[in-house]
């Protein structure tokens, strides 16, 4: 930078030094590939992503396809595996057909933007994961929030509504407590006004369900024509990437019109046979995913016992509250030095500003893992956060 180039940059300090003052400071840790540590922190509910079946269809693919998929779906990026993994999961799913993206994130992006537009209300939960509430933004639809889980006050928007069209965004398994929508009642004030239901059940699919059809098979709404199913790749699949589960008419009209699908270079093969391999071992075991809920209750029950504020899981996350935003940061780094990695959520990840430990649970976890877990979050554990 020479003398005469101005600083236009310099905002940033600013910015960073009040994140710095209010305990928000990120960063970024490589984490060894051997972890030692006992991991409470990823997504990996049911333990495929280092599964040899997994592993092995991942590295298979791409030798046979490349490293990368080497265009757009709609160019040369979809391969035989690619329809493959949305013909299984549309049907693992209940839903008529399914549509792959290269990331859970892309594909509420492509869902929201294709399914709506200024002629639409979209009425959302307060606790939406942020991909959902970027896509209503990106849409220009009118967007109303109806608290959280409050399928009356949903009821009410759609009621009021200017907008001829209209759609409801949900989570399934919000993303920081682990709790459930109420989706039943959802799609009931949905039919009621003529809206169309959208659900992102990134936290749901391999967990929820008897064999982990996920959460709108579990809440009987698998397959219905008003109802929309947003899914990633990269939790209970151990992979990467992203889906939309819906009927043929609905996948058609993304192919053609969501722009995170037709611009984005296809996911890579790799991870799309990884994710299929997961699929079929999940098909194959479906008891794994009554195993990642036990494990949840497990945890949770035992952190409550201990005296914290735990959580009541439905699904594999289970969150424990914690004082401040630093003591959270501290908590969690001290119970990764003494061997246990577990996540931590702050503000602008909470939607209730409450920062708190973040555990998952993990199909493959015994019970010795969680005891030796409970007693490092104990130990490590701040004053003030029984
Ligand atoms: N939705 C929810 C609820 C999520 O938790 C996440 C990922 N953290 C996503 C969508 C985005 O999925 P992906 O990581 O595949 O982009």
């Amino acid at each position: 930078m020479t003398s005469t180039t101005p600083d236009v940059f310099a905002w940033l300090d600013t910015r960073s030094q009040a994140r710095s003052r209010a305990g928000l400071t990120r960063s970024l840790r490589p984490r060894a590939a051997d972890a030692a540590a006992l991991d409470l922190a990823s997504n990996d509910y049911l333990g495929l992503t280092r599964d040899p079946r997994v592993t092995e269809a991942a590295a298979a693919a791409a030798r046979r396809w490349g490293a990368g998929a080497t265009g757009s779906r709609l160019v040369t990026g979809s391969t035989e595996l690619h329809a493959e993994l949305e013909h299984e999961l549309a049907e693992h799913c209940g839903a008529e057909a399914a549509l792959v993206f290269s990331s859970g994130f892309l594909a509420n992006l492509g869902a929201l933007t294709a399914l709506s537009g200024p002629g639409t209300l979209i009425v959302t939960d307060a606790h939406n994961h942020a991909s959902l509430i970027d896509g209503c933004r990106l849409s220009r639809a009118e967007a109303a929030e109806a608290g959280h889980r409050d399928p009356a006050a949903v009821a009410r928007l759609l009621a009021e509504r200017v907008k001829k069209r209209a759609l409801v965004v949900t989570d399934s398994v919000f993303s920081v407590d682990g709790d459930l929508a109420p989706l039943p009642e959802l799609a009931d004030a949905c039919r009621a006004h003529g809206a169309a239901l959208i659900v992102d059940d990134a936290h749901g699919l391999g967990v929820l369900g008897e064999g982990g059809q996920g959460g709108v098979h579990a809440a009987g709404l698998a397959g219905a024509a008003d109802v929309v199913v947003t899914t990633t790749l990269s939790k209970s699949l151990g992979s990467q990437g992203g889906a939309v589960l819906g009927s043929r008419r609905v996948i058609a009209h993304l192919v053609d019109t969501a722009r995170g699908f037709i611009f984005d270079t296809g996911l890579a093969p790799a991870c799309v046979g990884g994710a299929l391999a997961a699929l079929r071992v999940l098909r194959a075991e479906p008891e794994l995913a009554g195993r990642a809920r036990g494990v949840a209750r497990e945890l949770a029950g035992r952190l409550g016992a201990a005296g914290f504020a735990v959580s009541s899981p439905s699904a594999a996350v289970v969150s424990v509250r914690a004082p401040s935003p630093a003591e959270a940061v501290e908590w969690a780094g001290r119970c990764r030095a003494d061997g246990v990695a577990v996540g931590c959520f702050r503000p602008p990840s909470v939607p209730d500003q409450v920062s708190r430990l973040r555990l998952t649970a993990r199909a493959d976890l015994a019970a010795a893992d969680l005891g030796r877990a409970v007693e490092v979050i104990t130990r490590n554990a701040p004053a003030a956060a029984r």
